[in-house]
């Protein structure tokens, strides 16, 4: 479990039992904090943890709205670890809100061409200040095997085993291979993939499980809203429905997608009567700071 910080996040019971012979709870990732995404702490606590360890600086990718971003630099505060940010895209004027939040977390941005971002070429400032060997690297979305690791405390530290079905979003799917390697063999764990046609990703997420568990979850293509970062006027109608109904908070980049899909397959009948749901709210709603204004009747602190 996380040495750093080791929350555990509510679970509540939405009121679908009577319209659908489903029972349907979240857990709340959302409710570890204002402004970082509870998947993304889970994620980072062992790469945390080898930093820390190793004495390094910890430098780590991301957009101008990345939840991943400003995950990494209020965690490595926390661990008391300095931190650097390589930011897609030239310097915008007013840096996004959730830069902002970064700097204030005691981040040190840098900017990189969306060019020099897609090989991952660091910017030459950084090599001129740091060498390489005092940097650790946590790649974009903290893909990788510490943090799946990381991801597994997010079933385990709840009591999870009486639920059939589990179902997340999934980016790089390193959330969803957490829980897949916390599920039990007869859990069935569900992913709503919000990147369109992303059909390699069962191979990464295979890739980070053990033998026994590859291949033990479902991927689902058909609920990305036209792509990554797409929405619709659909998506904002559920989720401003969703919150109206349940006081829940959801970003239209993950968990509001995630979640609209929930809906479609309990129409459907995908769970089967009576079976007993889990969605993992995985936190993170800095997406939404990029909507206009008075487009969803919640905010976002
Ligand atoms: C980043 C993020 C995801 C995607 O997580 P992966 O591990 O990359 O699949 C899902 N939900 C929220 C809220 C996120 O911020």
């Amino acid at each position: 479990m996380n040495p750093f910080f080791n929350p555990v996040c509510p679970i509540e019971s939405l009121a679908t039992e009577t319209a659908f012979g489903v029972s349907v709870d979240v857990l709340r990732l959302d409710r570890l904090h204002p402004v970082v995404s509870g998947n993304k702490w889970f994620k980072l606590n062992y790469y945390l943890t080898e930093a820390l360890t190793a004495q390094k600086i910890i430098l780590t990718f991301g957009g101008a709205f990345s939840n991943h971003i400003v995950a990494t630099a209020n965690a490595a505060s926390n661990a008391g670890i300095k931190s650097i940010g390589v930011i897609r895209g030239e310097e915008p004027s007013t840096p996004s809100p959730t830069l902002v939040q970064a700097k204030a977390f005691g981040m040190d941005l840098y900017y990189s061409s969306r060019s020099a971002y897609k090989t991952k070429q660091l910017p030459a400032e950084i090599g001129e200040r740091y060498a390489p060997e005092d940097l650790y690297v946590i790649p974009e979305g903290g893909y990788g095997t510490p943090g799946m690791m990381g991801a597994r405390d997010i079933l385990l530290q709840n009591n999870t085993s009486g639920y059939t079905h589990i179902l997340s979003a999934a980016g790089t799917g390193t959330t969803l291979a957490g829980l897949v390697a916390a599920a039990s063999a007869n859990q069935k764990v569900i992913g709503i993939s919000v990147l369109k046609n992303n059909f390699s990703l069962q191979n990464e997420i295979d890739h980070l499980l053990p033998t026994d568990r590859k291949g033990q979850f479902t991927l689902l293509h058909d609920y990305h809203v036209g792509g990554y970062a797409r929405r619709s006027a659909e998506l904002f109608r559920f989720m401003n429905d969703f919150y109206a109904e349940t006081g829940i908070p959801t970003d239209f980049v993950y968990t509001g997608k995630a979640f609209l899909a929930a809906f479609a397959l309990l129409r459907k009948n995908y769970f089967g009567q009576g079976a007993n749901v889990l969605l993992v709210h995985t936190g993170g709603l800095q997406g939404n700071r990029s909507l206009p204004k008075g487009t969803l009747i919640f905010g976002v602190e």
